[in-house]
């Protein structure tokens, strides 16, 4: 499809499931490296956007690893609200453990450094962030980002897990707003 209706907007093509693909790989690749010599890593994966990035990440990494699943919201409608709720929060022990955060997209980068400081009073061995898009003009924050799958404008889009009001999550492609 090359548009789709979602609600009361329109969005368009932008990214293709195979290009979303190709960029997994690359990911995938350097945390394998990475990883090699850790002790079990946790993935902890968030919740709902980062459900498919997180399966098709998880099924190329070939050492013993463990996943888990934390639920923020920072989103209401096409606009961020500024406050970052928790709604299912963290049920493992991260203690100096190698934590890998696995997110759909990092924006304002809001979500990312709230969940950084919940995860560093658990005394974690380390803290890596694994996002598949990022919007390097919208971030704000200064915690690195280890691995990026997609740099993208500040559009607002949908798709591959990425919702708008709860609609567009099952899109093989990623698509955007047309305006
Ligand atoms: P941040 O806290 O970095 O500003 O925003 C992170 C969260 O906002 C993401 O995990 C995602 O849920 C949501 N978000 C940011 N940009 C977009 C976008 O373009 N589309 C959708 N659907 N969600 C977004
Ligand atoms: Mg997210």
């Amino acid at each position: 499809m090359k548009r789709v209706k979602l609600h009361d907007k329109e969005f368009e093509i932008a990214i293709r499931y195979d290009q979303i693909q190709t960029a997994i790989g690359v990911v995938a690749q350097r945390i394998r490296e990475d990883m090699k010599d850790e002790h079990i890593p946790v993935f902890l994966s968030v919740l709902n956007g980062s459900f498919m990035f997180t399966a098709d990440l998880l099924k190329q990494m070939d050492f013993n690893c463990e996943v888990s699943f934390v639920k923020l919201a920072s989103y209401s409608g096409a606009a961020s609200t500024g406050k970052v709720q928790e709604l299912l929060g963290l049920d493992i022990d991260i203690s100096g453990r190698t934590v890998i955060i696995v997110e759909d997209i990092i924006d304002t980068g809001q979500t990312i450094a709230g969940l950084f400081k919940k995860l560093k009073r658990h005394h974690p061995k380390q803290i890596k962030v694994a996002t598949f898009l990022y919007k390097p003009d919208a971030y704000k924050q200064t915690i690195p980002l280890d691995y990026i799958g997609i740099r993208i404008p500040n559009d607002f889009i949908v798709g591959y897990g990425l919702d708008y009001d709860q609609l567009g999550r099952n899109l093989r492609n990623i698509y955007k707003i047309v305006n």
